[in-house]
């Protein structure tokens, strides 16, 4: 139930298809946001919409592909899909994908098609896992085919290690997994940044080799309001397991401790205080109590 806007329209969630043929489908060139909509005191606000506009179309720029519609458009879809589906609460997904009007990888008369869906998601990880952290598996799967050219991007082939990763952790028993870029050093999770506490000091990998996360981008600015060191540098695996404390960020995931990495416990084995912190700055800032 419900509309999703595609390529200008609002249509019924139903008849958003797309061809069997779709050239995104088959070679996995396209591009895609993960948005929230919160409920703040003046009803429904879409959290930093203008950043994720924004790197979605520096998506579609290193992808090659012309956006169809402007940065302001985008944004009013995001809007209208939001309030046409009466939500509070939401997620978004645009996403821009080559059609079905040819196909090959030399096909120079491919349409980008953009679409944008929302739909209620109200949390990602437990309120449990919120508080008490959870268990995090380092994978096999890398970020390597990410590194340097395509980290920049929000792009659909890169979610290839990602599920790979993410399954592998779930199936030995951890909730999420932590990917290692190219030379073994910490990347990212599945589908967030990574940050950890060590000596009373914020480290988050510099962006080599992971996404330049929207919610990180908002914890370094807290961290600072708070006055705690930031450095964004290489981070090994080991330091993560001697930490005092390690989270995840992301729009989905939002302020996720980590409690274990490997078998190890991580600090305190619990969200530690900084985390706590941090976490709590986030979900006031997402509920419109701190100026955006
Ligand atoms: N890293 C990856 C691979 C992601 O898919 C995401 C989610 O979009 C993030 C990090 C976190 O980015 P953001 O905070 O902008 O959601």
């Amino acid at each position: 139930d419900g509309l999703i806007w595609l390529d200008g329209e609002m249509v019924p969630w139903r008849e958003a298809k797309t061809h069997v043929l779709t050239h995104t489908l088959h070679y996995g060139l396209g591009c895609f946001e993960g948005v929230r909509a919160y409920n703040t005191a003046n009803g429904p606000a879409i959290f930093r919409l203008k950043e994720h506009t924004d790197r979605l179309f520096r998506s579609a720029h290193i992808l090659n592909m012309k956006m169809p519609f402007n940065k302001d458009e985008i944004n009013e879809a995001q809007r209208a899909a939001v309030r046409e589906n009466n939500l509070d609460e939401a997620y978004l997904r645009p996403m821009a994908f080559l059609g079905s009007e040819g196909m090959g990888l030399r096909a120079d008369n491919l349409k980008v098609h953009v679409m944008v869906a929302a739909w209620s998601w109200p949390s990602y990880m437990s309120p449990e896992a919120k508080e008490q952290g959870i268990k995090v598996r380092t994978s096999s799967y890398t970020r390597h085919h990410v590194n340097i050219t395509m980290c920049k991007a929000k792009a659909n082939g890169n979610y290839i290690n990602s599920m790979l990763a993410l399954n592998e952790a779930i199936s030995g028993g951890a909730e999420e997994a932590l990917l290692l870029d190219n030379e073994g050093y910490v990347a990212e999770g599945s589908g967030e940044n990574i940050f950890i506490v060590r000596d009373g000091v914020l480290h988050t990998p510099e962006l080599t080799s992971c996404l330049e996360g929207i919610t990180r981008a908002t914890i370094i600015d807290f961290a600072r309001e708070l006055g705690l060191e930031v450095k964004e540098r290489r981070i090994t695996r080991d330091e993560v397991y001697i930490a005092e404390e390690a989270f995840f960020t992301g729009t989905a995931a939002e302020v996720l401790p980590i409690r274990e990495l490997d078998g190890r416990q991580i600090g305190e084995g619990k969200r530690g205080p900084v985390t706590e912190k941090l976490q709590s700055m986030y979900f006031d800032a997402v509920k419109g109590k701190l100026a955006d």
